[in-house]
């Protein structure tokens, strides 16, 4: 029998008891994992109330607490032995699998507070954010690609009488981050889903409990065995096993752009298994003279320090024209302070900035302030750890920066903005696409002209004017450069779920 975990939980947004199956989701079943192993988790919430976990009679990933060290869940630790189920495909029609994702979604409504504390103790966001972003936004998700079920539609070449079907891959394996758990689960199963696929998920090693929860209502809700299995463990194990396994047709990856490469790599040496990318970003933020002052603050701010600074689409290089440099710093600087003092416990509801989601993360970011430091930069505000338990970190400004140093072109993932004076629209332009990533970008001006102009002069998958971080389940969604190959989202995203099967028919040709 696999383990399963009461987590009890009781803050100030949420109290109760959640009960987690711990094992691995496999063919519609909670199933212990073939070779046993062990590994140490996290979980970065201050506020939790006494932890209860039961182990499996497996050895089993223990999740614990960031801030105490306390474990309060145990889950499996998948390998490449688990198996794979090949089902759904193209036998459900098009209106079921719509009504199964829409009841799917009415499930997660009806546990939308309990998802929300399974995200907030795994990642340490805010609740009230998590829960109207992470838990609200995946909802609609798996909505609006349940529209989409039934009418993914073919075509007719009437020259020639060939009919052409989209057809699902089969088997997809999905391999996810852990900064939006939820959610970038939803990105992937929606469409997957959508277009009759059936889907092998890995979430990060970090971050698991909300997929184990995902996991139980898809099994409520009602799909058939095998069309949703989740696999829960190490991107060395389990995720290299997905990247290279012969029967899974596609690969969806999100994560950073290194072991991007080596699914890409994996893919080439195996089965050439089509492989869709969102990778790591570095995005600019330019802001020009004549912009509305008031919201560009806000947007800015947002830009850069939402999710702890853990977005790949975060704004982490500020441009700021010379005209408005000082007033702008200054009124930029008190939103940082009024940040840093709503730093603090997620479930608190006057908290707006929560702890880095790991150990690891908070070291690396921590390197990178000084290498701010070392390398010339002015550290403006922030650059400490934030209290003295937890992942907390300062939100960060460091000015005076150059393009040549790491805090400017390296994704930091966490909240470090690096800021920089300019002059002309041209100059900043040639700056802003001075990287190697083209994820996202956004342009401030109240010249509607030039910022269009700008906007489309990005080199990035998605541009924003006079606005940051608008991710939209019907808007295309992806990165130029190294931050990806392929679109989710929108129609797009079916394009990469199907495959054109191309039928000639003849209807009275003989030879
Ligand atoms: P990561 O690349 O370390 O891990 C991502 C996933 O890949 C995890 O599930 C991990 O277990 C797995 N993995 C690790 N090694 C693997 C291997 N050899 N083979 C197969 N899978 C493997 O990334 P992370 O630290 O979890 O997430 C942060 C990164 O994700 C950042 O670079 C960020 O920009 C990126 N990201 C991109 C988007 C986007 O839409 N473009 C969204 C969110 C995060």
């Amino acid at each position: 029998m696999t383990g399963a975990a009461t987590i009890d939980i009781d803050t100030a947004s949420f109290k109760g008891s959640i009960k987690l199956n711990s094992g691995l989701f496999i063919d519609g079943k909670w199933v212990d994992p073939v070779e046993p192993d062990s590994i140490e988790q996290v979980v970065t919430t201050l506020s939790i109330r006494v932890p209860n976990a039961e182990s499996s009679p497996y050895s089993c990933t223990d999740v614990d607490l960031a801030a105490t060290g306390q474990k309060i869940a145990a889950v499996s630790l998948g390998s490449g032995q688990d198996a794979y189920k090949t089902a759904w495909g193209l036998k459900c029609p098009g209106t079921q699998r719509a009504r199964l994702m829409q009841r799917l979604a009415d499930l997660m409504e009806r546990d939308k507070e309990a998802i929300t504390a399974l995200e907030v103790l795994n990642t340490g966001k805010p609740f009230s954010v998590a829960k109207a972003s992470d838990v609200g936004g995946s909802i609609q998700w798996i909505r609006y690609f349940a529209g989409w079920a039934d009418k993914v539609q073919g075509k007719t070449i009437e020259s020639s009488v060939t009919k052409l079907a989209h057809e699902p891959y089969g088997v997809v394996g999905q391999i996810i981050p852990w900064n939006y758990p939820l959610l970038m689960l939803a990105w992937k199963v929606g469409p997957a889903l959508a277009t009759g696929n059936c889907i092998v998920m890995k979430p990060s090693e970090i971050t698991p409990l909300t997929a184990l929860k995902f996991s139980e209502l898809v099994a409520e809700a009602g799909f058939p065995p095998g069309v949703f299995n989740l696999i829960t463990g190490y991107g060395t194990t389990v995720g290299h096993a997905i990247s290279h396994h012969m029967n899974i047709s596609k690969v969806a990856f999100t994560g950073s752009t290194l072991v991007g490469r080596k699914v890409l790599e994996a893919s080439a040496k195996t089965n050439l298994k089509v492989v869709t990318l969102e990778l790591g970003g570095k995005s600019p933020t330019v802001i020009f003279d004549d912009c509305n002052f008031e919201q560009t603050i806000k947007w800015a701010t947002q830009a850069m320090y939402g999710n702890m600074g853990q977005s790949c689409i975060a704004g982490t290089r500020i441009f700021i024209q010379e005209g408005i440099y000082d007033r702008f710093m200054e009124k930029f600087t008190d939103m940082v302070k009024g940040l840093t003092a709503a730093t603090g416990d997620p479930f608190a509801a006057t908290t707006r900035h929560g702890p880095q989601a790991s150990q690891i993360q908070f070291d690396r970011i921590m390197n990178y302030i000084a290498s701010g430091k070392e390398s010339g930069a002015t550290l403006h505000i922030g650059g400490e750890r934030h209290g003295t338990e937890g992942y907390f970190i300062q939100p960060t400004i460091f000015t005076d920066c150059t393009p040549d140093m790491k805090i400017v072109r390296e994704e930091i993932f966490g909240p470090v903005a690096a800021v920089m004076k300019f002059k002309t629209e041209e100059e900043v332009i040639e700056a802003a696409n001075a990287t190697e990533y083209g994820l996202s970008a956004c342009v401030f001006s109240e010249n509607i002209g030039r910022a269009i102009r700008v906007a489309h002069a990005f080199e990035s998958g998605s541009t924003f004017v006079n606005s940051a971080q608008l991710t939209e389940w019907s808007m295309p969604f992806g990165g130029y450069k190294v931050s990806g190959i392929g679109r989710e989202h929108g129609e797009y995203a079916l394009a990469t779920y199907t495959q054109v099967k191309a039928v000639h028919v003849n209807i009275g040709l003989t030879i």
